[in-house]
């Protein structure tokens, strides 16, 4: 059966002159689809019969919360949820001073195996699909009843190893007949698939690409991401200039400071010269500890001490402040605790 909620609307069109209904009647169900209804029945404008019809033909997908955590300190909520089949993701919801933040995972787990990484130490067991990705979406402002203002794919998953999915689900949630996020209001981070990002420099979207870039010397960053032997970082920041070429927007490094790995004062200094000339940004995470991976968090004056370095060479770095302190579970940390204990 097919997932009604991964088709756009021409293709809902297109079923419905298949089923020998009304192509207008696509725009209504793509309306009940978006906001989240639990049901057909719930497509009170359409007849019984139609709606019967729709049970036979379609899956309707619904998220099951499984766990929902509250910062008491800034209100971020962090949801785990249950999927159709019994898989589990994860998603944030932040609130910000311009609106409603969400991060939402893009797979069932993270092949690309980066050190740090919780949501990455069981494998990959699925992609997602696109309307399950928008599910995350629908159901958090179900949940919380506000309105999600910004997106960011920064959950479990690497969003370009689910390449297709992860396009068909910029297209549904940036459409105007659903909920209409702006591109604009949209950040696909990566953890650097060089040849992906040039493919997706060639949708011309208006969309924020963040980089994990983390390390800028390829020893250190090949001993904490494997990616970086499929694409050094001599061939991604070649395709991240090609990204900027085509599409005109600029691109968000990433990187996490782990004390002695990564923040290091030649480091600072090296990436510099490597971001010299590029229209973009530098984001400075500090490190989430993961039980079972030995790398800590830089000490707060290493941190300060590589932004200066960064800005007196002219780079730009900001610290990531960080959101929910008290539930502060590293990425995929829920739903490996989650899988630790069934
Ligand atoms: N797979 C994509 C997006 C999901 S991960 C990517 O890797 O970019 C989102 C971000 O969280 C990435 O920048 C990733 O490197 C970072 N991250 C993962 N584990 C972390 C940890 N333990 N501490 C800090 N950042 C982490
Ligand atoms: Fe996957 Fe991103 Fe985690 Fe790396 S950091 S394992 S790419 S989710």
């Amino acid at each position: 059966m097919i997932e009604i909620k991964s088709l756009t609307i021409q293709e809902l069109k297109q079923e419905m002159t298949e089923m020998g209904e009304k192509p207008f009647r696509a725009g209504q169900i793509f309306k009940w689809l978006h906001e989240g209804v639990e049901s057909f029945e719930e497509m009170s404008n359409l007849s019984k019969a139609l709606r019967a019809k729709l049970a036979e033909r379609f899956v309707l997908t619904v998220p099951q919360v499984v766990r929902r955590q509250v910062s008491q300190v800034d209100g971020t909520v962090k949801y785990l949820w249950r999927m159709r089949d019994g898989d589990c993701v994860e998603s944030v919801l932040m609130h910000y001073e311009h609106g409603v933040s969400v991060c939402v995972s893009t797979q069932v787990g993270c092949r690309m195996g980066c050190k740090f990484c919780a949501s990455g130490q069981n494998g990959l067991k699925r992609h997602l699909s696109a309307g399950e990705i928008l599910d995350e979406i629908l159901f958090m402002q179900k949940d919380s009843g506000e309105k999600v203002s910004n997106i960011v794919l920064m959950g479990t998953g690497e969003p370009l190893d689910n390449y297709d999915n992860v396009l068909k689900f910029l297209h549904l949630v940036s459409c105007p007949e659903g909920i209409n996020i702006g591109q604009r209001h949209i950040s696909l981070s990566t953890s650097g698939i060089a040849d992906k990002i040039e493919r997706l420099a060639g949708e011309k979207l208006q969309i924020t690409l963040s980089v994990s870039l983390h390390a800028p010397d390829d020893e250190t960053r090949s001993s904490i991401m494997p990616v970086n032997d499929a694409y050094s970082i001599e061939r991604l920041m070649q395709a991240c200039r090609y990204y900027f070429d085509t599409t005109g927007r600029r691109i968000s490094y990433e990187y996490m400071m782990a004390d002695g790995k990564t923040d290091r004062p030649w480091q600072a200094e090296k990436l510099a010269k490597l971001l010299r000339g590029r229209p973009g940004h530098v984001n400075l995470i500090p490190l989430n500890e993961v039980e079972e991976s030995p790398l800590r968090p830089s000490r707060p004056e290493a941190v300060r001490r590589f932004q200066q370095a960064l800005e007196k060479r002219g780079i730009t770095a900001t610290v990531r402040r960080r959101l929910g302190p008290d539930i502060d579970a590293a990425c995929g940390q829920l739903r490996r605790r989650e899988l630790q204990r069934q």
